[in-house]
């Protein structure tokens, strides 16, 4: 959708990773190995070529989901255990370290090859992310069906919907229909 808001940085990063699915009406960017390592290498996250296994692919897709959850706690919801279990275990997989670069600066970086490194990348840029005031505005939308991941760029981040368009003139219309039935 045109008027979807998307943030930048390590924030954009994992708000495209979780955004690789339109869960309402698709597409499915991840929908099989080959799909997914063809994402990963386009965002610089996997050497061209790589092999993707089909447990890549389920590692990839739990992750995703995960990461979902975690953000939705930057719109009220609460943080799930299962979603906190699945970020560490990608964590330890890719087996993720400080490394300093050569600009003396700080960051995560896995010791993990492959999808796994990759994987472990994503979760070091949510790592990074959150250091950076913009993760407060990473939120879910409201609509239950959509649950896309929106960057809420209103001035008091009282943003509820990924698109006013959309989702946000659909929880609207419902909400009209539900008070007047009420008042049948
Ligand atoms: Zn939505």
């Amino acid at each position: 959708m045109a008027d979807r808001e998307t943030a930048n940085g390590q924030v954009g990063l994992v708000q495209a990773f979780v955004n690789s699915v339109d869960l309402q009406d698709g597409p499915e960017e991840l929908s099989d190995p080959a799909h997914l390592g063809a994402w990963l290498t386009a965002h610089g996250l996997l050497e061209a070529g790589a092999g993707v296994e089909p447990a890549d692919l389920k590692h990839a897709v739990g992750l995703r989901e995960a990461l979902r959850g975690l953000i939705g706690a930057n719109s009220g919801g609460k943080v799930y255990p299962i979603d906190v279990a699945t970020l560490n275990e990608a964590a330890t997989a890719s087996r993720l370290r400080a490394r300093f670069g050569s600009d003396g600066r700080a960051r995560l970086e896995p010791e993990a090859g492959g999808v796994t490194g990759a994987l472990g990348r994503i979760v070091a840029a949510t790592f990074a992310a959150m250091d950076d005031e913009d993760w407060a505005r990473l939120k879910l939308c409201g609509s239950p069906t959509c649950r896309w991941a929106f960057f809420d760029r209103s001035r008091n981040h009282s943003s509820r919907w990924c698109a006013m368009a959309s989702c946000g003139n659909r929880a609207k219309a419902r909400r009209f229909r539900e008070q007047h039935a009420a008042h049948a």
